[in-house]
């Protein structure tokens, strides 16, 4: 065997370019440096180079995400790496070098704090528990970038520990003394234990609510109240618990806080209820739709298998990755049920060689009737010849035998054509119901069934998204609106189906010119739009223009007449914030300028305005 990387070492670097780009379309790989650099290697038989960008997404995969802050910050970096837009870049970086100096300020503060309450003698803590509580906060939050706020709100309490002491404790132990002074033995504590005690274990109380309320906070904050989205009455209740929990130091309070969260999360259990009841009906609804298409088309086993992969991801417990596997064979099903229309046509021609038949048994049947009034005609001339009783008798049996097998010869065409006939109508029938589902079919998928390419409301939606991703990416999107010249004119002449033809023909050539990612529709009749992401007006001229060309080389045939196509097309470019009608509308105008200026041509938005601008300095 021969060894790949010597052979293809000795490719031209024009040769690897092409094929490079060959693999990107048939494999669908999206069209970015990386990807074509990877590729590029790969069949040159060159070591792959990890790019910055794939070193940094491998990197942000490896990182640990068990901590709100991390997640937070690793998915603003794969946000960044995939949308590519690295203007955000300086300020993501500065924002990260801004809260370092922020947090590293913050420790000044709480090692000051901490040394001018570790001596203090007003709490009565001992320095053992002291060291104990710091100890105890250390281990809590050592990983939490909040550890110096935590510090010094606990040395802080050191200090301040008797009035806080009291609101602590005035709702269980003494409500009348709410506010008053431990020293004046209303303290629980007071009669049989020291005052250093009290205060530890209402400085340990308080630390234990902080992080019950620190718990309370992320649960709510980053666990709840994202995943209401879509209830917004619950989202707002959760929020002013989140309120509440802030502000709650006493035990009854606790009590009213916990009543309050559990009827909440009752509430949120039986949203989660409806939802499974939904999200049932979906599948549901999603795998009769499959199981209708597989009917369909039982005796396909192409599709067969790819329903098949279909209906096992929808059967076992949904994961994001199966589903998106589930889309993409569905895409293909979709796809490939364009070509229930050659069941159609074959059930057509069918039809048409039933009916030969039925015309063909219909003549033998007016030929033995025929050919028997010949022998009866015949019969009667040797009759009028004899006299002879005995050849009469013999004359008679001849006849009564012809008599016999014609007979025998119109029932079995009478059965033949019964047969025929009860054919003919199950063709029939199938021909019907095969429309019939293609249509519904059709309604519902968004590819063009004469072209294949995608139809008027596949292009809504993929106009959509073309536009978010321009917005996002502050990116150029051409729009290309064309539609075949004198259309009617080769209609009439050559018949509907030669038209038929040409469109077919039109979108194969735009199809196979067109980048990967670029988008084609059939706009309606003999209309086609183009959307080219990422493309100037310059390129998306050049790219229409080579289309043009493309289409003088590769002649459309009928009947081995070549017959030239030609279009008229207007091009305009995505503005921000405009709808998909306003930047449709100016290719709209461009391409009927290129029609009243003698079709065959490309022209854009820019043409269309200096002409306005010329046509009215002219008034
Ligand atoms: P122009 O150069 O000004 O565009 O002239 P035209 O003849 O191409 O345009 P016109 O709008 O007068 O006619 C379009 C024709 O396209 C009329 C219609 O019968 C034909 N048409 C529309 N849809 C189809 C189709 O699906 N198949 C076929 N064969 N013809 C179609
Ligand atoms: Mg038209
Ligand atoms: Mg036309």
């Amino acid at each position: 065997m021969a060894n790949s990387k010597s052979r293809n070492t000795s490719l031209e670097p024009a040769e690897i370019a092409r094929e490079t780009i060959k693999r990107m379309a048939m494999q669908r790989i999206a069209p970015t440096p990386d990807n074509y650099q990877r590729i590029y290697n790969e069949i040159a038989g060159l070591p792959h180079i990890e790019s910055l960008e794939e070193a940094m997404a491998r990197a942000l995969k490896q990182l640990p995400r068990d901590r709100v802050e991390n997640i937070k910050w690793i998915s603003g970096w794969e946000k960044l790496l995939s949308s590519r837009n690295w203007k955000s870049l300086p300020l993501m970086l500065v924002s990260e070098m801004e809260q370092k100096v922020a947090q590293a300020k913050r420790w000044p503060d709480a090692i000051r704090d901490l040394l001018r309450n570790w001596d203090g003698k007003r709490s009565g803590l001992t320095q053992q528990r002291k060291k104990e509580a710091l100890e105890r906060v250390l281990i809590n939050f050592a990983n939490d970038p909040s550890l110096p706020e935590k510090i010094q709100a606990m040395s802080r309490s050191w200090s301040e520990y008797k009035a806080s002491e009291d609101v602590v404790l005035s709702g269980t132990e003494n409500e009348s003394q709410a506010g008053g002074d431990q020293a004046s033995g209303h303290s629980p504590e007071s009669n049989n234990a020291l005052p250093g005690q009290s205060g530890l274990r209402v400085a340990a109380l308080q630390e234990s609510i902080r992080t019950a309320q620190d718990m309370l906070h992320l649960s709510l904050q980053h666990g709840l109240i994202p995943r209401l989205d879509g209830y917004p009455e619950l989202q707002v209740d959760a929020r002013n618990l989140l309120k509440l929990a802030e502000k709650t130091y006493k035990p009854e309070d606790w009590q009213l806080l916990a009543k309050q969260l559990k009827s909440l999360f009752v509430r949120v259990e039986l949203i989660g209820v409806e939802e499974e009841a939904i999200k049932h009906d979906l599948l549901s609804l999603l795998k009769l739709l499959i199981d209708n298409i597989s009917e369909l088309v039982s005796d396909d086993q192409w599709l067969r298998g790819q329903i098949a992969v279909v209906q096992t991801i929808i059967s076992s417990p949904l994961e994001k990755d199966l589903i998106k596997d589930a889309e993409k064979s569905l895409k293909e099903v979709i796809f490939k049920q364009g070509s229930l229309k050659h069941g159609l046509a074959e059930a057509k021609h069918n039809f048409k060689h039933m009916v030969a038949t039925f015309i063909e048994r219909l003549g033998t049947l007016s030929d033995s009737t025929g050919s028997y009034q010949r022998k009866v005609e015949n019969y009667h001339e040797q009759l009028s010849n004899i006299d002879d009783i005995v050849q009469i008798n013999a004359l008679v049996e001849n006849l009564m035998q012809d008599t016999r097998e014609m007979q025998t010869g119109i029932l079995r065409s009478q059965d033949i054509l019964n047969e025929e006939r009860d054919r003919v109508l199950a063709t029939e029938e199938r021909m019907r119901r095969l429309e019939m589902e293609l249509t519904e079919l059709s309604e519902k998928v968004r590819i063009d069934q004469l072209t294949g390419v995608l139809n008027r409301r596949g292009l809504e939606e993929a106009f959509v998204r073309e536009i978010a991703r321009a917005e996002r990416g502050d990116s150029h999107l051409g729009v290309v609106l064309l539609d075949i010249d004198n259309f009617k004119r080769l209609n009439d002449q050559y018949g509907h189906d030669t038209g038929d033809a040409a469109l077919q023909h039109l979108a194969n050539t735009i199809k196979d010119s067109m980048r990967p990612t670029d988008i084609v529709a059939r706009f309606g009749g003999e209309e086609f739009v183009l959307l080219l992401p990422d493309t100037e007006m310059n390129d998306s001229v050049a790219i229409v223009t080579r289309l043009q060309r493309e289409l003088t080389k590769r002649f459309f045939l009928h009947n081995n007449e070549r017959l030239l196509v030609t279009f008229s097309a207007g091009i305009s470019s995505y503005k921000a914030g405009e709808q998909q009608e306003t930047v449709l509308h100016r290719a709209d105008r461009a391409m009927y300028l290129a029609k009243s200026t003698g079709k065959n041509r490309v022209l854009t938005e820019d043409d269309l305005e200096r002409a306005r601008n010329n046509l009215s300095s002219a008034v």
